[in-house]
């Protein structure tokens, strides 16, 4: 059991080595599920002086005042034999024989941390103490609570005090040392009130009685250590905590006093050692099998990390062409299937022909080109020096065309819309790629010759669709026009000024009827340029997103092999 508090003791190490201090993250921490115990009290409330006399040394910043400003992770470990060390973990390989140095190196370490100004920080100290004197254990030692900021504190320091012990002692793992004074009113001790709000039940509480000794003459602290001023679940542990003395004095404390003597079996400082140690056994002992599949959880997470960082890089030329086509063709799969709907995104191509190009086709407004004056002007500029006889032909054409020209900008921005897609999908995929994380000059050059594939793909599609439109213009469908009815009613009067010619029934009627062949145009259209857009843009991305890419790699490899051979 010894050998495993020393592996908690190896663990607490490599969490704070690790920056994991237990505190609030979203992450499960490892420190977390490790056990400890954590001294708390108001200021001078003996707290140092009993994690020393636990000891049985003299080492900590003690005094009045706030003293303690940072956490101090003590862990003992016990020694066959030899001399008595200390070590720290931020002077890792350096023994401390002298104790006094170790108390100037914990101040001098908090000052380090804090500066020289009354401030608190969180990050703890590691001491280890190595000695046959001790039991194996460890140890939290916390700023004391206080109720009032101090000449150069800030004003939080209060409050960060209590959150940061609170912090501490809240986690279910951590076995709270309440340490109140005996010669102050139970009613106001601090370590109570805080380990109360986190503990309710008091399962993890052990309640210490400090300052015995100064208690005044004539009463004494028998009432509170057999559990009748305020009971905890495990029994209170009176304690004399005087510095300046031997330890065997204090044990004498109990047992030559008339009032303890019937107590002094679970008395003195010996006696809490070796209760906390069992204590600590226990805990650890009920929670092997939690601490156990969180290291288990988080070797298989490093594990598939690790997996997902991909094989290590191979040295030749060849070796690095094969891993950058397998990593090329990663991400290929995965655009592609963002386009065949598999994974998210290739929808909204759809939603631009659905519903996208059909509106705006909806919207063109041909007021001006089938105004009856412009349709006047066209007919007529059509004619000539001869008004038309039968049919105004050459007018129907102008009028029809220029009416189709402004379908050349629905038709570029589907284009473009479905342009911008591509592109948003390429940089999805390449987030998803996860072959691709290690490597960022890779994945920019990737992405890079992707944008570039579809920027071509692009102009292709472009012209493609404008040709759609061109095409509408320059033939029209002659069937539509042989299908209309006769034309009874001749154009005007020849005999008129040529600007009255035609009157506003007869324009009126030829711009209905280009409207119609218009429309029919239209519902063509709406067809065939997502055709052509699938056809330029999407089925090619799919098929040849990177073989340009692939290409100019080829030839860089050739050409440096030929250059190196
Ligand atoms: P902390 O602020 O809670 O860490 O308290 P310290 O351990 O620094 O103790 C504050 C002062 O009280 C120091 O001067 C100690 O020597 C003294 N002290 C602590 N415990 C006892 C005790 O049991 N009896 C006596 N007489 N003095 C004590
Ligand atoms: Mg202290």
């Amino acid at each position: 059991m010894e050998n495993l508090i020393s592996l908690v003791n190896k663990l607490q190490r490599a969490c704070t080595a690790l920056g994991d201090h237990g505190e609030a993250t979203s992450l499960p921490t490892l420190w977390d599920s490790l056990p400890s115990i954590a001294v708390v009290g108001g200021q001078s409330s003996g707290k140092s002086s009993v994690l020393e006399s636990v000891v049985g040394k003299d080492f900590l910043p003690r005094g009045s005042g706030i003293v303690t400003r940072r956490p101090l992770v003590l862990q003992l470990h016990k020694i066959d034999k030899g001399k008595e060390y200390a070590e720290f973990l931020h002077r890792q390989s350096e023994k401390f024989y002298d104790f006094v140095a170790v108390r100037k190196e914990i101040s001098d370490e908090t000052d380090r941390e804090t500066g020289q100004t009354k401030q608190i920080s969180s990050v703890p100290i590691h001491l280890s103490i190595y000695s046959p004197n001790v039991v194996n254990l460890t140890l939290v030692d916390l700023p004391g609570l206080t109720k009032v900021a101090v000449d150069g504190q800030s004003e939080g320091i209060v409050q960060e005090i209590e959150n940061m012990v609170r912090a501490y002692i809240q986690k279910p793992n951590c076995i709270i040392l309440a340490i109140s004074p005996a010669n102050q009113d139970l009613a106001t001790s601090d370590a109570i009130k805080m380990s109360r709000e986190v503990d309710p039940t008091g399962e993890r509480t052990i309640g210490v009685l400090t300052k015995i000794d100064l208690m005044d003459k004539g009463t004494n602290a028998v009432d509170i250590l057999e559990g009748r001023t305020y009971q905890l679940k495990f029994p209170w542990i009176g304690i004399v905590n005087r510095s300046q003395e031997d330890i065997n004095k204090r044990r004498e404390y109990f047992s030559t006093s008339r009032e303890y003597k019937h107590l002094a079996s679970r008395l003195g400082s010996e006696y809490l050692a070796k209760m906390l140690s069992k204590h600590l056994e226990d805990v650890i002992k009920s929670r092997i099998p939690g601490i156990q599949s969180l290291i288990n959880k988080t070797i298989s997470d490093l594990e598939t990390e690790l997996s997902h960082l991909g094989k290590p890089i191979s040295t030749d030329a060849g070796g690095k062409l094969l891993l950058i086509m397998d990593i090329c063709r990663a991400f290929d799969q995965i655009y592609k299937e963002h386009l065949d709907g598999i994974r998210s995104g290739g929808d909204t191509i759809y939603h631009v022909f659905e519903s996208q190009l059909p509106s705006a086709l909806k919207n063109l407004q041909f007021d001006k080109q089938l105004s009856l004056e412009n349709i006047k002007k066209l007919i007529t500029q059509a004619d000539g020096y001869q008004p038309h006889l039968i049919a105004p032909e050459q007018g129907y054409r102008h009028i029809i065309e220029s009416s189709l020209v402004t379908i050349k900008g629905p038709a570029e921005s589907t284009v473009n819309a479905v342009d911008i897609i591509l592109k948003q999908l390429v940089r999805k995929a390449i987030s998803e790629t996860v072959e691709l994380k290690q490597y960022s000059s890779l994945r920019k050059e990737v992405e890079w010759a992707a944008n570039k594939s579809l920027e071509r793909m692009k102009t292709e599609s472009r012209k493609a669709a404008l040709m759609l439109v061109d095409m509408e213009c320059c033939y029209l469908t002659v069937d539509f026009f042989r299908n209309l009815p006769q034309e009874v009613e001749k154009g005007g009067n020849p005999t008129q000024s040529i600007f009255d010619r035609y009157n506003e029934t007869y324009l009126r009627r030829i711009g209905m009827t280009v409207l119609q062949y218009v429309n029919m145009v239209l519902s063509g259209l709406v067809n065939s340029i997502p055709k052509s857009v699938v056809h330029c843009q999407v089925r090619e991305a799919k098929r040849s997103l990177l073989d340009h890419f692939f290409a100019e790699l080829g030839q860089k490899t050739v050409s440096r092999s030929l250059s190196m051979a």
